[in-house]
């Protein structure tokens, strides 16, 4: 019964319609939800490094001193650990796909470059009293 199952299985393959399409030649579907690439709003990034280190694909660099913030899209799982984690919420993810390349190149790794908010301090500490005979 199953060598019957399996040729119905291959004659329906033969027949039907690839399950696949030819990207990118063909566009891809996409829906609200679409993974494509992440994206950074700059200008509210705190540079706190959160997205550093909750990416498991180590894609994303983060420089305070260079005040750089860096992706490598080939290294990148599109995941979304980055855009959950960020405290400012200033990643996102693009339902656009990043274009495909054949090579590794310096155009893969996006550099964008942010001016870290400076983090007001709520509470001012209590002056110390200089005691009296000291
Ligand atoms: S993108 Fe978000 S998580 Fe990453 S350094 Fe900036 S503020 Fe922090
Ligand atoms: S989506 Fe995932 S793999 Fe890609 S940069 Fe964010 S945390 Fe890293």
């Amino acid at each position: 019964m199953a060598f019957f199952e399996m040729v119905k299985t291959a004659l329906k393959t033969v027949v039907s319609r690839p399950a696949t399409i030819l990207y990118p030649y063909q566009p891809a579907k996409k829906t609200s939800l679409t993974r494509g690439h992440v994206t950074i709003d700059e200008s509210r990034c705190i540079s706190c490094g959160t997205c550093q280190r909750k990416c498991p694909a180590q894609a994303i660099v983060i420089s305070k001193e260079a005040k750089t913030w860096q992706i490598d899209r080939l290294r990148c799982v599109v995941c979304n650990s980055c855009v959950d984690t960020c405290p400012v919420k200033c990643l996102f993810m693009d339902t656009q796909y990043s274009p495909p390349v054949t090579a590794r190149s310096v155009e893969i790794i996006a550099i964008t470059y942010v001016k870290p908010l400076k983090v007001e301090k709520t509470a001012d500490k209590p002056e110390k009293k200089e005691e009296p005979g000291k």
